[in-house]
């Protein structure tokens, strides 16, 4: 379900612009062109249907930002946006508990917004860690944060900090005070980095020592930025946005690198990296499948290629729900590989079976075409020191598969 934003703004122009900017980020603009008409709407809908308000300053009812107390005091988080934008505005907005005010300056503020309402959405899964021993400053981070929607857990010190970190795997950036009791903000940084890369995890190092010399210790120990208190609101949003995005885009860009772009499925590179890892801890028992779609060209010939592409992502989430516990791979073409470490050949062979029951009995329907397909599978349990020998060997078992008419599950003889 989309959520609602409750828009309040009086200039029709500029409620034409944020409709559009709201629409854009997939959200729902609820209007109204007063305080009083907001009240009434608001009165009308369910609270918990409100993502946040984006509020004019000024309105025709409401000329010193009281719709703002309205929004705080309804526990809506508000966005304020102002076309008059003197320093004792800013001061009277950011001394309420305001998500962000958006001076309308030029376009860019637009564009701001859209990213800020992305951002309320996506801040419901992302975890922010404050490592400080004061309650006073770790309590004003968290305020600000909470206002972004984001998960907060806080540390009075940095071993605890770290025992967190070990059971949150949603946190993505941890914000740490320099002068701890147990540990200095830039021992914590260094420690940290000896398990968790700048990539996944970001660290902003804070203090109110204000030698230069400091940031640049934190920095060369790995914390991806550096925060000096006291810090304004607007600093210290961007710099939390800008190191969870850096957090996202590089995890965005590993998923599509680590992936097959039509189904989904891990791609070869990566089941070998995963392979690897666990042929490392020497499982006594493994076994490893080779399928390969019987007749495949036909499917595409008879039917288009659009066709195949749907098949290939159907058989893929079959192979999805049946080996979701093993690693599975898109080999490439119509070609897939499952690896079953602790599963011996007896219990891997009834598993290729339900597997390959399962796909021949599944009727295809596509546009108005209703067909069949099946499976040929060459499976193995014989291990000579690398993963390349049973892939040889399911390959050997899969061509046999193919000669023996199709549709079969094949495992080494004897
Ligand atoms: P066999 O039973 O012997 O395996 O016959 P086959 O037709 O499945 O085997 P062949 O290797 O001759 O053909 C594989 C076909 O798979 C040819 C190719 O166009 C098609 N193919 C490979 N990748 C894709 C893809 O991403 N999408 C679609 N639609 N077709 C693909
Ligand atoms: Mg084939
Ligand atoms: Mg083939």
């Amino acid at each position: 379900m989309k959520h609602n934003v409750l828009l309040i703004e009086d200039s029709n122009t500029s409620m034409r612009v944020l409709k559009r900017v709201i629409g854009k980020a997939n959200l729902n603009a609820v209007c109204a062109q007063s305080l009083t008409e907001a009240k009434h709407i608001f009165a009308n809908t369910p609270p918990e249907s409100y993502l946040c308000a984006v509020i004019d300053y000024t309105l025709p009812d409401a000329q010193d930002g009281e719709a703002i107390d309205f929004a705080i005091e309804s526990f809506i988080p508000a966005i304020v946006i102002t076309g008059r934008m003197d320093e004792d505005i800013r001061e009277h907005v950011l001394s309420k508990n305001v998500v962000d005010y958006i001076p309308k300056e030029n376009a860019q503020v637009y564009e701001y917004l859209s990213r800020l309402l992305g951002r309320l959405e996506k801040n419901k899964q992302v975890g922010v860690l404050i490592v400080d021993d004061s309650r006073v400053s770790r309590n004003k981070i968290i305020s600000l944060l909470r206002r972004h929607n984001f998960i907060t857990y806080e540390a009075a010190g940095a071993v605890e900090g770290m025992e967190l970190l070990k059971m949150h795997r949603d946190i993505k950036l941890i914000i740490t005070d320099e002068n701890m009791p147990d540990m200095t903000g830039v021992e914590l940084v260094a420690e940290l980095r000896r398990t968790y890369h700048k990539d996944e995890l970001s660290i902003i190092g804070v203090s109110s020592d204000t030698s230069s010399s400091l940031s640049a210790r934190f920095i060369k120990s790995g914390a991806n930025d550096y925060l000096t208190k006291p810090y304004c609101h607007e600093e210290f949003f961007c710099r939390v946005l800008q190191n969870v995005e850096h957090v996202e885009h590089i995890d965005a860009i590993r998923r599509a690198a680590n992936s097959d772009y039509l189904t989904g499925l891990p791609n070869r590179r990566h089941f070998f990296g995963k392979v690897e890892g666990i042929l490392k801890r020497k499982p006594t028992t493994k076994s490893l499948a080779l399928f390969d779609l019987d007749h495949f060209k036909s499917v595409n010939d008879t039917y288009g290629h659009d066709c195949g592409d749907y098949v290939l992502k159907e058989v893929s989430k079959t192979i999805v729900k049946h080996f979701s516990p093993y690693c599975v791979s898109r080999f490439g073409g119509e070609e897939f590989c499952v690896f079953l470490p602790d599963v011996g050949l007896t219990r891997a062979k009834e598993l290729m079976e339900a597997f390959r029951e399962a796909i021949s009995e599944r009727q295809f329907k596509f546009g108005e075409h209703v067909f069949s397909c099946s499976i040929s599978i060459g499976l193995t349990d014989w291990f000579d020191k690398t993963i390349e020998s049973m892939l040889k060997r399911a390959d050997e078992n899969l061509y046999k598969a193919k000669e023996n008419g199709r549709n079969l599950v094949v495992i080494d003889l004897g």
